[in-house]
């Protein structure tokens, strides 16, 4: 049974549909009296519609996850008591408090929403002075935070999904690629052990403290071989999409697993594996039949079904092959065939990925 305020949620095709707004008190009631367990993948769910289901049923995630990482300044002073290294930041509330965060964090610095910010949405970038007004015209009448500009070499994510029992797994690091702040390309696995139970430490550290039962993504930036928290998603992950064709056990399974008790699935890679995202549109049919000669195995298309809309995710596509050397040469050949190559340089996105490897 689904919750979705959405007249045409994808999921009503796969049970009961409660065609309700998230803050609807009966059907929040409905829900958590007839279901056993609840969870959501979408992570602007009230904190108190999942405290009020909490009272009838257990929810998974727990909704305190969700009433940290909705603030970005609540999620960024948690990650900072519990020794995660993140950007300096500040609490901007009046301009005043913006020309005082400018003047501790320099410029350039990164102005955001402490609410209800994706995909690149509710922030600016401010890189000189005269920016100062633009930002504050822009977002200044919400509650904000100012962050320092952090220059990374690349920005990856580790998920990881935690039991009932407290048992945690850890995926493969996923190397990202945003365009416009919009996620466009997740490739992994990164080969870097180090970085790899670095960021294992971190994430647990978060799921501990949550006493978190469900996957979380951290997403994090790589700056000279270090790792610099930036937020994280109480739920499955868009850079963790390529799961489901590339790693014995997908976040989605384990999500499963872990709200429902059940053991956890090993979260080991089957290959190598490249997901471009799929905005606005779907490729039609002849475009996707004619996509290159890649062999149809290696790849996997995704229709989420939704309607098209500019810049909205509507589908992915995940390459999958055996060795690095085939996984660029796969997916340099889709990024031609589909066009994206234009969008996002894939060149130059491979380099920056042995920069990180070296
Ligand atoms: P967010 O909405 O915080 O996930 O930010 C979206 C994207 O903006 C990130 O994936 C980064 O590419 C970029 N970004 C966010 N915060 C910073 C920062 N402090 N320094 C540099 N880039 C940032």
């Amino acid at each position: 049974m689904f919750l979705d305020p959405a007249a045409d949620a994808c999921a009503a095709e796969l049970g009961e549909h409660i065609h309700a707004s998230w803050d609807d008190e009966a059907a929040l009631t409905e829900l958590g009296k007839r279901a056993d367990i609840v969870t959501f993948d979408f992570e602007n769910v009230p904190q108190a519609s999942a405290s009020l289901i909490e009272s009838l049923c257990p929810v998974y995630p727990p909704p305190r996850a969700l009433f940290t990482s909705q603030d970005r300044l609540r999620e960024k002073s948690l990650m900072q008591e519990l020794e995660i290294p993140v950007a300096p930041f500040l609490a901007v509330s009046s301009r005043p408090d913006l020309l005082q965060a400018i003047e501790q964090l320099g410029l350039p610095c990164v102005l955001k929403t402490r609410r209800f910010g994706y995909d690149g949405k509710g922030q600016v970038v401010l890189r000189f002075e005269e920016d100062l007004e633009r930002g504050w015209q822009q977002l200044g009448d919400q509650d904000l935070i100012c962050e320092g500009f952090v220059p990374f070499d690349i920005e990856c994510s580790i998920i990881a999904a935690r039991g009932r029992d407290g048992r945690c797994v850890f995926w493969p690091l996923t190397l990202n690629f945003h365009r416009d702040g919009i996620l466009a390309i997740s490739t992994a696995p990164v080969f870097n052990v180090e970085m790899q139970a670095r960021a294992e430490v971190l994430i647990q550290r978060l799921l501990d403290h949550l006493d978190y039962t469900g996957v979380m993504a951290l997403e994090l930036f790589v700056k000279d071989g270090e790792l610099l928290a930036n937020e994280f998603a109480p739920r499955v992950h868009n850079s963790g999409h390529w799961t489901i064709d590339g790693a014995r056990t997908s976040q989605f399974e384990n999500h499963l697993r872990a709200i429902c008790g059940l053991p956890l699935g090993n979260t080991q890679n089957s290959a190598q594996a490249l997901m471009f995202n799929l905005l606005g549109q779907m490729p039609e049919a002849a475009d996707r039949s004619g996509v290159s000669a890649l062999p149809q195995h290696d790849l996997h298309w995704h229709d989420y079904q939704k309607t098209a809309r500019a810049g909205r995710k509507i589908g992915h596509v995940t390459v999958t092959a055996n060795s690095n050397t085939g996984l660029r040469a796969k997916a340099t050949q889709l990024a031609g065939d589909l066009g994206v190559a234009a969008e996002v340089d894939l060149a130059a996105m491979l380099k920056s990925i042995d920069k990180i490897l070296q």
